[in-house]
């Protein structure tokens, strides 16, 4: 039974930029078969949950999701007869495999981050009824899904694009090695050929994803392994793009091969996102993580030698099983060598069949919820720092939409910093010059110039 093209899909994303990334190449395949976006569920003929497995409060969120998308489908088959389908993909669904059945049956199909390449088929053989029972593939295919994805095209004036994927860290809290897999780097001349397609179709900025972005080596048409830095350079030679990003790194992995890109690529911009997690080394050992305190700040400063404009962001657990106010005090004084002027906080949270979860002497929550609210306390004050240095500056913005005011649109500089600019709406999508005019702890207002 062919798409009727009014059909409609609507697509909800938890989680990190690689689930905004999969989405938007989940969008490109269901808009290659006929579909076209709502961002209203209840008008939607295909309804996706693309779920994150990070912490405990994610995956439980889903469920209640498909509770609501459920009454929505009954709804919709009582007063229109119609017929909703219900999918999930992503990290919950490599984590529970199963499990997602058992706990909602109404799920027309789950399928693993790794192969939602298959969603067209598998949509075709629900439409055609050659599927009676829900459908879970949590796959490792030996061949990538992105052999099987369909042209893209720009996420607008920033996209995101998928270089490497997986990791083989093992850090003992983390559940990303086992739902995603081992790393995987994709092709230069594949990633090249993508990053023009999205520079043809609108984008200015490319953020370059990997769950251990900087482990990537990815082959050139020679067959040759290349390193993050090469792929850097290739893309700056592209015309058209303004902007490079690059996420997520990780400490040991820091080559001065890629840290000196900081020196040599001017559309590299000066803001870097490299998780720490700890301060104290006895932490960091029990995490696995292959840095101490030490060599992460060594990093650093050769970082902030390469490009003395550059600014840091980082992630952080407090609590971890046995984190004493020592170790605690070991992290506050890391945020105040680094100077962070972004950053992600959490508690430890236990992830089922993660090493950490079962390791003795676990910080009481009372404890964790103390030393988190101290460690952002810290970590806010020296992004109110940063932020009201910037007033008076004029500073580029890539304004991407609308504010909640009339005639307002909103950008981000070059550090990530949201920036509240009234402007002519004819500039979305571009890069503005403004001046600073103001700013609060998590952004800026801007004057045209
Ligand atoms: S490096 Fe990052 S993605 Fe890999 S295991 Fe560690 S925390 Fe998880």
């Amino acid at each position: 039974m062919e798409t009727c093209v009014s059909e409609k899909y609507f697509i909800k994303t938890f989680g990190c930029q690689m689930n905004v990334y999969d989405s938007s190449r989940i969008a490109d395949m269901l808009e290659n078969e006929g579909y076209t976006a709502t961002s209203k569920q209840s008008d939607a003929d295909i309804v996706i949950f693309n779920t994150c497995h990070i912490r405990e409060k994610a995956a439980e969120k889903l469920f209640s999701d498909l509770g609501r998308a459920q009454l929505i489908a009954q709804e919709r088959q009582e007063n229109e007869g119609k017929t909703t389908i219900i999918g999930v993909v992503g990290c919950v669904v490599q984590a529970e495999d199963t499990q997602i059945m058992k706990r909602a049956p109404f799920v027309d199909f789950a399928v693993g981050p790794l192969v939602y390449h298959k969603i067209p088929k598998l949509l075709r053989d629900i439409r055609a009824h050659r599927r009676q029972e829900g459908v879970v593939d949590t796959d490792f295919p030996a061949i990538s899904k992105f052999d099987f994805l369909p042209e893209n095209k720009a996420q607008g004036a920033c996209s995101y694009l998928a270089v490497q994927e997986g990791c083989n860290n093992f850090c003992t809290y983390c559940v990303v090695p086992y739902t995603r897999g081992a790393e995987y780097s994709r092709p230069v001349a594949e990633v090249l050929k993508e990053a023009r397609r999205l520079i043809a179709t609108g984008t200015l900025e490319i953020n370059l994803l990997g769950q251990n972005v900087n482990s990537y080596h990815g082959e050139d048409e020679n067959g040759q392994e290349r390193g993050l830095a090469y792929l850097l350079h290739k893309i700056a030679e592209l015309d058209g793009l303004k902007r490079i990003r690059y996420t997520t790194s990780y400490p040991a992995d820091m080559n001065d091969e890629l840290i000196n890109c900081h020196r040599d690529i001017p559309i590299l911009m000066p803001y870097l996102h490299l998780p720490v997690q700890s301060g104290s080394d006895k932490i960091l050992k029990a995490m696995n993580r292959r840095h101490t305190s030490g060599d992460y700040l060594r990093v650093v400063e050769k970082l902030y030698r390469a490009n003395p404009d550059l600014k840091m962001s980082s992630d952080f657990i407090v609590g971890f099983p046995d984190e004493t106010e020592a170790d605690f005090e070991a992290t506050l004084s890391i945020v105040k060598q680094v100077q962070y002027i972004q950053a992600f906080s959490f508690k430890y949270s236990r992830r089922p069949g993660t090493p950490a979860a079962v390791m003795e002497n676990q910080v009481e929550e009372k404890v964790k919820k103390e030393r988190l609210e101290i460690l952002q306390n810290l970590l806010f004050s020296y992004q109110e720092k940063f932020n009201q240095a910037c007033v008076g500056k004029v500073m580029p913005v890539l304004l991407e939409q609308k504010g909640r005011h009339k005639g307002q649109l909103i950008g981000r500089t070059p550090y990530m910093q949201n920036l509240h600019i009234e402007t002519d709406g004819a500039n979305i999508n571009k890069i503005i010059n403004a001046k600073v005019i103001s700013a609060t702890t998590n952004s800026l207002s801007g004057k045209e110039l």
